[in-house]
C-alpha cells in the first residue's frame, strides 16, 4: 500500500466513508487489495435480492392471476422475469467460480434491479390500460412490492438509488393515489438515506478493519520471524502472573510444549539461585512497573541467561490485565565476550597469558609485595635455535614446538608462579614472594634443563635450548617496567655468556648496557674514520719451525679509549649488524695483504657465524679471492660452534658452496662452545684449533688439558683433519703439544699479531724461532711498592713492580747475579727471602724461597692479575719485562 493511499485510508478510519465513496464504491474497481477485500465482503449482502425480486413477480403473478384471470401478456413476461431472477440468483451464487469480480457484479445488479422495475412500470402501464383502471387492492399490491423492493437493494447505495427512484416514478405513473405515492417516496428516500448511511460506516469500519489485520499480520510475520530466528522469545502474563503466552522456542528450550508452560508463574522460569535478579524482577512484576534489558539467570539446566523486557498492560479503564515482554538469550553473547576477554588476556596458541595479562600479573604481584613486605621476582626466558625450527620444518612445526615448550615451563613452575607467553620464542614468569636466590636458581636451571630435553613433533625430533634473565623486585621499591629492564639485561647477560644459562640481574649491567650503546655508536665512527687496523699471527708447523700462515685479527685503536679488544668490540658489531661490512673488509685487506706472500703461506680469517649465516657469503668469498688473484687453498676460514646454534638448511649448503670454492675451514675455539662432536662428522672442517684454555698450562703438572689435546688431536686424525695449538707461550707448554701431535702451533712463543709488514718479513724468513719462557708462571699481580733489599750485608731501597706467590720483578740500581740470595723488606707487607732468577743492569727477577700470600699485600683490596685475556693490556711476562 502506498504512503497516499495509507494516509488517506488513516484518515478514513476517523470518519465514515465519503458520500461519494458510499454511491460508487460498489461499482467503481477497487484500486487497492483492501478495498477489493472490503468489495468481496460486500456482495453477498446482495444475493438475496434477486431473490426477492423473485418473489415480488411471484407475489405479482398470483395477485394479477386472481384479479384479471390467466392473463398471459402480463403474466408470461412476469413468470420470464421470475425465471430470470433465479438466474441472475444463480449467477450469483456461482460468481467466485465464474470469477465476476464484485464491482461487475453490482453493476450487473443495478442494471438488473432498474430493469426490474422498468418491466413492472411497464405492466403496471399495460394493467391500467387493459382494465381501464388499477383496483385498490391492485394499488396496494404494487405499493408493497415497491416498499419491499426498495428495502431489499437497502444493502448497496448505487442499487438502493436506482431501485428508489424507479419506486417513485412507478408509484407516480401505475398509482393515482397521491398520499400512498408521496408516502412511499418519503420510505424510499428514507431507505436510499439509510443506505448510503450504512454503506458510509460499513466501508469506513470495513477498511479500518482491514488496516488493523494488515498490521496484525505485520505483527505476526515479525513475530514469527523473530520467535523463529532462534533470538528470542516473547512472552505474556496475567494479571496473576501466569502466563498466557510463550513463544515455541522457549518451550522448546525448556523440553516442553507450550501448553505446558501455559499456567505456570513467569517467574518460574528464572533460576532461583540468582537471588538478586529475582528479587529485582519481582519488585517490578508485582509493582507493575515496566522494565528492559533485566539480566537473569534462566532456569534452564544449561546455565543460559537471559536479557528480559516487560511492560505492564492495562485496559482503558486502568484495570491491570498483566504484563506482556520479550526475552533474549544472551548464553552466546556472554560466551563471545568472554572469549574476547580470553583472547585479550591470553595467548592463542599455548593458552598462556600473554604480554598485558602478565604485566597486569606483575604489577598486582609487586602491589601485593608492598603489602606483604615480600619481594617478587621475573624470569625472562629466550628460547635458543627456535628461529631454526620455523625455518626448517615449518611454522606449524614451530607451534607445535611452542605448546610444548609451554606446557614443560608451566609444569616446572607448578605453583610457585605464573609462566606467560610474550610472543615469538620468549616467555615470562612472575613469582609472586619468591625472592631466595636458591629456589630461583634451581627453577631457573630444571627449566633450561626441561626445555632443552628433544622434543617429538610431528614426527619430527627437535632439540632447543633456553636462556632466562632473572629480576628480583624490591617490596615496595621497585615497578614494572624497571623489573621488565633488569630481567631483559639479564636475559642479556645469560645469552652473551653462551646461552643455555640463566643470570641474575645485577646493576652492573645497566652500566654495561650504555657502555655497550656507547661503544656501538663509536664504532660506526671508527668504522667511517678508519680506526680499525688488522694484525697477523704467525701459524708455525709443529714439525719443523717454518710459517704455514697467519691469522689475521682485527684491531680497533680508539683515539681516546685506546686500544679495543675484538673479543669486547666483535660481539657489538654482530648485534648492530656492523660485522657483515667489517668482516668484508677484513676479508679484503687480509686477502690482499696474503696475495704478496710467498706461494704456501696461507692466511686464516675469522668469520662470525652472523657472516656466514649471510647468504651472500660465499659471494663475497669468491670476489674477494679473484679480485686479488689468490689460490683459494690458501684462505682459511675460521668458523666458531656458534655456527650452528643458528644452524638452518641454509648452514650445510654454505658450507658445501665454499667447499667447492675451495678455501679450507677451520674450526675455531674448538672445546669451548658445545662442542658436539657431531658438527665434525656434518662439517667439512680442514682443521681443528684447539682452544688456548687447553693449550696454555697444559704442561704443568697435574694439568688433565694433554689429556684432552690428545683425545681431539687423535680424532681429527682419524677425521683426516689438521690441528692447531692456540696460546702456546712456554717451551714447556711447546714440547707437550709437539709430543701430543698438533699439526701446528700459534701463540706467542712464536709471535704476537703484529702489523703487516712484520708478517710480511716473517713468511719470507719462513721459519721463526720460538722465544718465551720454559715454563707457565703464576698470574703476578702489577704494583709500585717500595722495599729494602739486603744482599751480602748491604741494603739499598729498590721498587717492586709486580708480584706473585712465586716471586717479584725488581727495580733499582743494584747489581746482583742470577743465583744471589737477597731479602726484601717490603713497606707495608713486611720481610721476604729468596734469590735473584735473572738480572739485568736495572730490573731483576727474584724467586720466593716459599709461597708468598697474595693477601698480604692489600687484605681488603681485590688482587688483580696482571694476565688478562683482552689484548689491549699486554699481557705483563717475565720475559718481556726482561726485553724491555
Ligand atoms: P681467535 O680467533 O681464537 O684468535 C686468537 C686470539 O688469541 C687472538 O686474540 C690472539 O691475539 C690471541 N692469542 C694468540 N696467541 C696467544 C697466546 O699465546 N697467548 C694469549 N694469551 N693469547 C694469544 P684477539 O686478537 O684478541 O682476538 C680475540 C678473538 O676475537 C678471536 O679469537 C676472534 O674470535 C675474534 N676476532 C679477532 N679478529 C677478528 C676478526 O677479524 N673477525 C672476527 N669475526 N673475529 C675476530
Ligand atoms: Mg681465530
Ligand atoms: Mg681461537
Amino acid at each position: 500500500m502506498s504512503r497516499a493511499r495509507f494516509s488517506n485510508v488513516t484518515k478514513e478510519r476517523r470518519r465514515r466513508a465519503s458520500l461519494r465513496d458510499a454511491l460508487l464504491f460498489d461499482v467503481v474497481a477497487p484500486d487497492s487489495r483492501g478495498e477489493s477485500l472490503i468489495a468481496e465482503q460486500r456482495v453477498p449482502h446482495f444475493n438475496h435480492i434477486p431473490l426477492i425480486i423473485a418473489l415480488a413477480h411471484a407475489f405479482a403473478i398470483a395477485a394479477l392471476v386472481a384479479s384479471m384471470g390467466l392473463n398471459l401478456p402480463i403474466i408470461a413476461p412476469l413468470a420470464g422475469a421470475l425465471l430470470f431472477d433465479f438466474a441472475v440468483w444463480g449467477l450469483l451464487l456461482k460468481r467466485d467460480q465464474w470469477g465476476i469480480s464484485p464491482h461487475a457484479m453490482t453493476r450487473f445488479l443495478t442494471i438488473f434491479v432498474a430493469s426490474a422495475w422498468g418491466l413492472w412500470i411497464f405492466l403496471a402501464l399495460q394493467v391500467e390500460q387493459m382494465t381501464g383502471s388499477m383496483s385498490h387492492g391492485a394499488h396496494i399490491l404494487f405499493g408493497c412490492i415497491a416498499a419491499l423492493m426498495t428495502m431489499t437493494v437497502i444493502a448497496s447505495p448505487p442499487i438502493a438509488v436506482v431501485s428508489g427512484v424507479a419506486a417513485i416514478i412507478f408509484l407516480h405513473l401505475g398509482v393515482g393515489n397521491f398520499s400512498l405515492t408521496a408516502s412511499a417516496s418519503m420510505l424510499a428516500l428514507g431507505t436510499i438515506g439509510y443506505s448510503i448511511a450504512d454503506a458510509r460506516t460499513m466501508i469506513a469500519l470495513a477498511r479500518r478493519r482491514i488496516i488493523l489485520d494488515e498490521k496484525a499480520h505485520q505483527a505476526l510475520r515479525f513475530v514469527t520471524e523473530f520467535e523463529s530466528s532462534g533470538r528470542g522469545w516473547f512472552w505474556e502474563t496475567d494479571s496473576q502472573g501466569t502466563l498466557t503466552y510463550v513463544s515455541g522456542q522457549l518451550a522448546n528450550d525448556f523440553g516442553c510444549s507450550t501448553e505446558d508452560l501455559l499456567g505456570r508463574q513467569f517467574i518460574e522460569l528464572i533460576a532461583a539461585d540468582d537471588a538478586d535478579e529475582e528479587r529485582s524482577l519481582g519488585f517490578h512484576l508485582s509493582a507493575k512497573f515496566p522494565f528492559s534489558d533485566m539480566v537473569v539467570k534462566s532456569a534452564l539446566e544449561d546455565e543460559s541467561y537471559w536479557s528480559i523486557s516487560g511492560n505492564p498492560i492495562f485496559e482503558d479503564r486502568g484495570r491491570f490485565l498483566g504484563f506482556r515482554g520479550m526475552g533474549t538469550d544472551l548464553t552466546e553473547q556472554r560466551r563471545s565476550e568472554e572469549e574476547i576477554t580470553r583472547l585479550a588476556r591470553f595467548d592463542s596458541l599455548t593458552g598462556l597469558p600473554n604480554r598485558a595479562m602478565m604485566r597486569a600479573t606483575l604489577d598486582e604481584a609487586l602491589r601485593n609485595a608492598a603489602r606483604r613486605q615480600k619481594g617478587c621476582a621475573l624470569f625472562l626466558i629466550d628460547l635458543d635455535r627456535f628461529k631454526n625450527v620455523n625455518d626448517t620444518l615449518g611454522h606449524p612445526v614451530g607451534d607445535a614446538l611452542l605448546r610444548q615448550v609451554a606446557e614443560r615451563l608451566t609444569s616446572v613452575m607448578g605453583t610457585h608462579g605464573q609462566v606467560g607467553r610474550l610472543g615469538g620464542d620468549e616467555f615470562k614468569a612472575v613469582l609472586p614472594g619468591v625472592v631466595e636466590t636458591g629456589l630461583l636458581e634451581s627453577l631457573a636451571k630444571t627449566m633450561i634443563e626441561q626445555v632443552s630435553r628433544p622434543y617429538e613433533v610431528d614426527g619430527h625430533r627437535v632439540t632447543i635450548g633456553a636462556s632466562i634473565g632473572i629480576a628480583i623486585g624490591d617490596p615496595g621499591r621497585s615497578c614494572a617496567d624497571s623489573m621488565i629492564r633488569n630481567a631483559d639485561l639479564a636475559l642479556y647477560a645469560a645469552k652473551a655468556a653462551g646461552r643455555g644459562q640463566h643470570s641474575f640481574f645485577q646493576t652492573s649491567m645497566h652500566s654495561e648496557a650504555s657502555q655497550r650503546q656507547i661503544l656501538e655508536n663509536e664504532l660506526r665512527i671508527a668504522i667511517e674514520r678508519d680506526q680499525l687496523s688488522m694484525v697477523y699471527q704467525p701459524i708455525v708447523r709443529a714439525a719443523g719451525e717454518d710459517v704455514c700462515g697467519f691469522e689475521t685479527m682485527v684491531r680497533w685503536e680508539h683515539p681516546t679509549r685506546g686500544s679495543i679488544s675484538p673479543e669486547r668490540f666483535i660481539p657489538i658489531a654482530e648485534e648492530c649488524g656492523l660485522i657483515g661490512k667489517i668482516g668484508a673488509w677484513v676479508l679484503d685487506q687480509a686477502v690482499a695483504e696474503a696475495a704478496s706472500w710467498p706461494d704456501d703461506v696461507r692466511i686464516a680469517v675469522n668469520l662470525s657465524p652472523i657472516q656466514f649465516n649471510d647468504p651472500k657469503i660465499v659471494e663475497i668469498v669468491a670476489g674477494v679471492l679473484q679480485r686479488h688473484c689468490l689460490r683459494a687453498e690458501r684462505l682459511e676460514l675460521e668458523i666458531t660452534e656458534g655456527v650452528f646454534l643458528g644452524e638452518s638448511a641454509t648452514t650445510d649448503e654454505t658450507f658445501a658452496k665454499l667447499k667447492s670454492l675451495g678455501v679450507r675451514l677451520a674450526l675455531d675455539d674448538f672445546g669451548t662452545g658445545y662442542s658436539s662432536l657431531g658438527y665434525l662428522k656434518k662439517a667439512p672442517f680442514d682443521k681443528i684449533k684447539i682452544d688456548q684454555s687447553f693449550v696454555r698450562g697444559a704442561s704443568i703438572a697435574g694439568s688433565r688439558n694433554g689429556a684432552i689435546i690428545k683425545a681431539i688431536v687423535t680424532l681429527a686424525e682419524s677425521l683426516g683433519m689438521d690441528t692447531t695449538a692456540e696460546g702456546v707461550e712456554t717451551f714447556d707448554d711447546l714440547a707437550l703439544i709437539r709430543e701430543l701431535g698438533c699439526s701446528q702451533i700459534q701463540g706467542y712463543i712464536f709471535g704476537k699479531p703484529g702489523d703487516a709488514e712484520k708478517a710480511r718479513e716473517l713468511a719470507e724468513a719462513t721459519t721463526v724461532e720460538p722465544d718465551g719462557f720454559s715454563s707457565q708462571r703464576e698470574p703476578r699481580q702489577r704494583l709500585m711498592r717500595r722495599a729494602v733489599m739486603s744482599s751480602q750485608g748491604r741494603e739499598v731501597e729498590v721498587r717492586l713492580r709486580n708480584i706473585s706467590i712465586m716471586g717479584a720483578l725488581v727495580e733499582g740500581e743494584v747489581k746482583v747475579a742470577p743465583g744471589d740470595r737477597i731479602a726484601l723488606n717490603i713497606v707495608g707487607v713486611g720481610p721476604v727471602g729468596g734469590h735473584v732468577r735473572w738480572a739485568t743492569s736495572h730490573r731483576f727477577g727474584m724467586q720466593f724461597d716459599a709461597q708468598f700470600e697474595m693477601g698480604r699485600l692489600a687484605p681488603k683490596k681485590e688482587t688483580k692479575p696482571d694476565m688478562t685475556s683482552s689484548w689491549h693490556v699486554a699481557p705483563d711476562r717475565w720475559r718481556h719485562a726482561e726485553g724491555e
